[in-house]
């Protein structure tokens, strides 16, 4: 079969590459460039693992590149949240069924692995040190930059997946109607680190992610396959405890010896660590359109970035690649199809999971350490045993159902917050909510608005198009 389409791809970072590898096999020529080094050559991560929490809508694209076995070797499952009080108590809360899991994957060594599998594309030429500065959006030729050297590069279509600093996005931002909006959140973060103990082993539970829930800021970590614990620690940048605030070392000991004394017997130099770190900012964004000129696209957190408190960016950004493949399929290689329908399937969603994921920070730092929401989400996990078809969890909608779009996660999620409210006033439920009378009465609850709001469940997940029958 002769090649299809030629095709730019900026940015070889593990969405880039899963592109890269989708479109070689529906027949198109790729160049993907990457502004870096190799990472498997030459070292770029100063020997720390920087890990991530991959699920379903991860692994779903992953299986349809026949990767997911060979990256699950690496994963550790995480079954649970394990929340650590001040008081050094312990909590835990299962993430759905027995058999379900979210899974600490390296990330770099996921691109690795991506990269590995791109290099055995015939129609794939990866290039390394080669930095995208312009675009063309009328023809998709791009410039890149190699040491001191600018090549022009042509194309039929060009995609940017250069992550959230994006260049292309950036460069778009010039041509007429791109509508943009960037919001900072007040925290921003940096990465510490738990070493494993001498002989290997873990110096916490390993089947699970540890959260350190302190309302306006937490510390959580994710298991290494070393046995080691990559933490991340979220905090305000301004104000009064902040990364601002803290810079002298007997305030920043206090920080932690007053909210994390319990983390800081395991944790490796936290205080030296943080005073020597910059910390670095969150932000989600959103941009209208994805797609310029039938001829350069975004992907990925070129798109979407997002805030990390859904661990959702890089399922996200898997899922865009694997929705994009199937939309080849669908439209047989018809752009003028392929890139509206992106559009409208995965912009949706996008949104969506970027407000969950903003969302999501209050829940992980304040309401995971208190009692009546730990019921709350027992008393879902319950009802959808008892009624599985009427009720999953929103985290589960997220997380372990990779075929409903996460726009309607959001819109059942929401409908389901209502609902609980209700049953979560019922007198003394600490008490009584494994009676029957509970899930009866939520059963009604929730039949009432299943059929009131049933449009919700008919989004064409292919075309975006909301359906209602
Ligand atoms: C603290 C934190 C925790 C996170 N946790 C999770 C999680 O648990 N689960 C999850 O799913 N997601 C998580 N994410 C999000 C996830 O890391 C991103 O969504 C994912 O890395 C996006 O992949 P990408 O390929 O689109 O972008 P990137 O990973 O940023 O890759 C972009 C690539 O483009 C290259 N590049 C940049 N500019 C140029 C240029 N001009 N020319 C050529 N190449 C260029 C870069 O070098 C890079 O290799 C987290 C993010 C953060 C910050």
């Amino acid at each position: 079969m002769s090649p299809r389409e030629k095709i730019t791809i900026a940015g070889a970072g593990p969405v880039g590459t899963l592109l890269a590898v989708i479109l070689a096999r529906h027949g198109h020529r790729i160049n993907l460039f990457e502004s870096r080094p190799d990472s498997r050559v030459k070292s770029i991560y100063q020997g720390k693992s920087i890990n991530i929490a991959l699920s379903d809508r991860g692994w779903l694209a992953l299986a349809s590149v026949g990767l997911e076995q060979q990256v699950k070797q690496q994963a550790i499952a995480m079954h649970k949240r394990v929340m650590h009080a001040i008081d050094g108590s312990i909590t835990e809360q299962a993430y759905g069924t027995q058999e379900q899991a979210i899974w600490s994957v390296s990330r770099a060594g996921i691109n690795e692995q991506l990269l590995d599998l791109a290099e055995q594309e015939p129609l794939i030429a990866i290039k390394f040190d080669q930095r995208l500065v312009d675009v063309d959006f009328d023809s998709a030729s791009a410039d890149f930059m190699h040491e001191h050297t600018i090549e022009k590069v042509s194309a039929d279509i060009l995609f940017g997946a250069d992550g959230a600093y994006s260049k292309v996005r950036r460069l778009a931002q010039e041509t007429p109607r791109f509508s943009y909006s960037q919001a900072y959140m007040p925290q921003s973060y940096i990465e510490l680190h738990i070493p494993a103990n001498e002989d290997g082993s873990f110096k916490m539970a390993k089947d699970a992610l540890h959260i350190w829930p302190r309302k306006k800021f937490m510390l959580i970590a994710l298991p290494n396959p070393d046995g080691s614990f990559t933490c991340t620690l979220f905090l305000d940048f301004q104000g009064d405890v902040s990364f601002s605030s803290l810079t002298q070392r007997t305030d920043v000991e206090q920080f932690f010896q007053t909210n994390f004394a319990d983390a800081m017997a395991l944790l490796e130099n936290p205080v030296d660590e943080f005073l020597a770190k910059t910390a670095n900012p969150l932000f989600l964004l959103k941009v209208d359109p994805w797609v310029i000129n039938d001829k350069v696209a975004l992907i990925g957190d070129a798109a979407h970035a997002m805030v990390p408190f859904y661990g959702q960016g890089m399922n996200c950004g898997f899922e865009d690649c694997r929705e994009l493949g199937e939309l080849i399929t669908l439209h047989k290689h018809d752009w003028s199809k392929i890139f509206p329908g992106y559009q409208a399937a995965r912009k949706i969603n996008a949104d969506a999971i970027t407000e969950l994921a903003k969302r999501n920070f209050v829940e992980m730092s304040e309401l995971s350490g208190q009692a009546k929401f730990l019921l709350q989400k027992q008393i879902e996990a319950e009802f959808h045993k008892r009624h599985p078809t009427l009720w999953t969890p929103l985290y589960s909608m997220v997380t372990f159902s990779p075929n409903l779009p996460y726009s309607q996660a959001l819109a059942i999620g929401d409908i389901q917050q209502k609902i609980m409210q209700e049953i979560m006033q019922i007198s003394n439920i600490e008490n009584c909510w494994q009676e029957d009378f509970v899930y009866e009465k939520l059963q009604e609850l929730a039949q009432v608005s299943v059929s009131a709001n049933h449009s919700h469940y008919t989004t064409d997940s292919k075309t975006g198009e909301q359906k209602n029958d």
